[in-house]
């Protein structure tokens, strides 16, 4: 049953733990052992008083009875000792592993690949993180406090007490047998409910994450009552899915706290009847009445937590769920590491779609030499960005190969290319730290003076200074207190510190006014001097200085060749520069931009 299977899943993360883990749970073995002894040796101890049983022969004395008192103290002791121990550590290693997972799923999740976090709302993930380790310190507590005691006293040492008086026994058999087929009958009634309820859950975590990070938006909108009363429609689906569970368990409950007091009133009349006949000691009453409260007890501890398991299942199988899933890129086992590119990059028929059905580039091929830049141009969604996410393997292509000095990408370790190649994404993407921290990112050992470098030649130093902490300024969360132009400018200078010999510029200025985008371009050329950088852009003076211009048609590149080339064969190119990038250009730099490029296609 799945149920078991992650049970013994979550135990086996015990991991660095697993001999704290031994030790406890020989401890809780020799708890639930003497848990048995002490009411076996108190029937013993009566039925020497009473004069009952096999010691009916002799006569009593204190003496006699000493190593019956002996052996009960011995347990009681053991039980204190081991006590301490299980309560001393239980928790402490719980919450040691409850971190220790934590971490390992973040680091797990980090390295997923671009496809699943486009999927996966971020918010689910982290649900997922904090709720799966939460349920599993819960279990590892549970299993050393009680769950292992509790599993060993019904499952080995309850059908001992066959041997001490199988009449009563068979009684407490019986009673465990009921147990477990209704805990599994409510189990079965409940599984697919509690299924939605979990679904629901993550679906709640995803709305409220989603409000969360676009509150700007709600507010604008007036949507506030519209999220409100969305979260709330699911808190009611939820409520919904999860109160038939509740009665269900709660009729478990009762069901097993009746059978209990049903089971002890049946011992109590079975041994006074048997004990009449001659065929129990009082002392064995005594026993069975006390084994049976300890078991009862114990199996109300097993039903409480197979609940809760049940209850906890789902958020633990989707940490393992996406524990489990594998990252789609990785390093081959030969993967060399390269420690600085020379730059020369070639693709070779490269065919990539994100869902398998839909291509996104198709049959792309070029060769660029070390230190060229090449500007990608074409409609939005005709494959630009990717091609270059291609390029520092964010994906990998399904067909065709890509070569980096000579080098398929896939032989180069990931960490070694993923150094030697900067991004500046189209969307920032900040860390909501201060701005030293974010720039550290690039380099983490850059010093003072190297990031006011960088921070200059990306046109950043003035907005900075204005900052009333300068680079210890915090800047939000995804930077929200800068502007969309000051973020690119800070990412700017953040790939600059990385200082690599590849760089990416995907519409790295699209949020630049036109002046800063000017000043800007001066210290991009200035920047792209001495590495290959690949720019997405749509301005006219980007483009123009570029060594080749590669464009984008409907996932293929269609044309290819330097600017005055590609407006010479009047095709795709000069078809996107009149209608696209002309436009804002001409809108800053007055009507005479417009013939120039007429000029330089005659
Ligand atoms: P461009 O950068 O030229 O605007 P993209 O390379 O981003 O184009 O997109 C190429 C195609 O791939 C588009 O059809 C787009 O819808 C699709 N696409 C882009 N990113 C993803 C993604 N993460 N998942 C699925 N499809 C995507
Ligand atoms: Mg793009």
């Amino acid at each position: 049953m799945w149920l078991i299977r992650l049970y013994v899943r979550v135990l086996g993360q015990l991991g660095s733990d697993l001999k704290v883990g031994a030790v406890l749970s020989l401890a809780n073995i020799g708890l639930a052992i003497a848990a048995f002894a002490e009411p076996i040796l108190f029937g013993r101890i009566i039925d020497r008083l009473t004069g009952g049983g096999a010691a009916a022969a002799g006569p009593v004395t204190f003496s006699s009875l000493l190593p019956l008192l002996f052996a009960w103290i011995g347990f009681g002791l053991f039980t204190i000792g081991a006590g301490v121990l299980v309560a001393l550590h239980a928790d402490r290693l719980s919450h040691r592993r409850r971190l220790a997972t934590m971490a390992n799923y973040f680091e797990h999740v980090l390295e997923l690949p671009l496809a699943f976090h486009t999927s996966t709302h971020s918010g689910r993930v982290l649900k997922v993180m904090l709720e799966g380790s939460n349920g599993m310190a819960w279990l590892w507590l549970g299993f050393f406090r009680d769950h292992l005691a509790a599993i060993v006293a019904l499952t080995i040492l309850l059908p001992l007490t066959l041997f001490l008086n199988w009449r009563l026994g068979i009684l407490l058999v019986v009673l465990v047998f009921l147990f477990t087929i209704l805990t599994a009958l409510v189990l079965r009634k409940t599984e697919t409910l509690q299924g939605y309820v979990e679904g629901f859950h993550s679906r709640l975590a995803e709305q409220a994450s989603d409000a969360l990070g676009n509150v700007p938006v709600i507010q604008s909108f007036t949507r506030t009552k519209a999220e409100t009363g969305q979260l709330r429609s699911t808190i009611t689906q939820l409520l919904a899915a999860q109160t038939p569970v509740l009665s269900w368990w709660a009729i478990a409950s009762i069901a097993t706290r009746a059978s209990a007091t049903l089971t002890v009133t049946s011992i109590f009349l079975l041994g006074t009847w048997l004990n009449l006949t001659g065929r129990a000691t009082v002392g064995d009453v005594v026993m069975f009445m006390s084994i049976a409260t300890m078991l009862i007890g114990r199996l109300e501890q097993v039903v409480a937590f197979v609940n809760q398991l049940f209850m906890q299942a789902p958020k633990m199988r989707e940490f393992f769920e996406i524990l489990d899933t594998a990252p789609t890129v990785s390093d081959r086992p030969h993967a060399q590491n390269i420690d600085r590119f020379k730059g020369e990059v070639a693709f070779e028929n490269v065919s990539f779609s994100y869902d398998g059905k839909r291509t996104a580039i198709a049959d792309v091929s070029f060769s660029v030499e070390a230190g060229q830049t090449i500007a990608l141009v074409g409609a939005t969604g005709s494959g630009k960005s990717t091609t270059l996410g291609l390029l520092h393997r964010a994906f990998d292509p399904q067909s065709g190969a890509i070569r980096i000095d000579g080098v398929d990408i896939r032989d180069i370790c990931l960490a070694s290319l993923r150094r030697n190649i900067g991004v500046v994404f189209q969307e920032p993407m900040l860390f909501a730290r201060s701005i030293r921290e974010n720039l550290q990112v690039g380099r983490p050992d850059a010093t003072e003076a190297e990031m006011m470098d960088a921070l200059e030649r990306a046109q950043a130093l003035e907005f900075i200074q204005r900052q009333s902490d300068g680079l210890d300024s915090v800047i939000g969360e995804r930077g929200r207190s800068l502007s969309g132009g000051e973020r690119q400018r800070l990412s700017i200078a953040r790939a600059l510190l990385k200082n690599p010999p590849i760089l990416i510029l995907d519409e790295a200025t699209s949020a630049l006014d036109a002046t800063t985008e000017k000043r800007l371009q001066a210290a991009l050329i200035e920047v792209m001097k001495g590495r290959t950088t690949f720019v997405i852009a749509h301005r006219l003076a980007t483009i123009r200085n570029a060594d080749r211009i590669l464009v984008f048609h409907q996932s293929r590149v269609v044309e290819s060749g330097t600017f005055e080339e590609l407006v010479a064969l009047d095709g795709r190119f000069a078809e996107l520069a009149r209608g696209q990038f002309m436009a804002p250009d001409a809108a800053a730099a007055g009507p005479t931009a417009r013939p120039s490029l007429v000029a330089v296609g005659g």
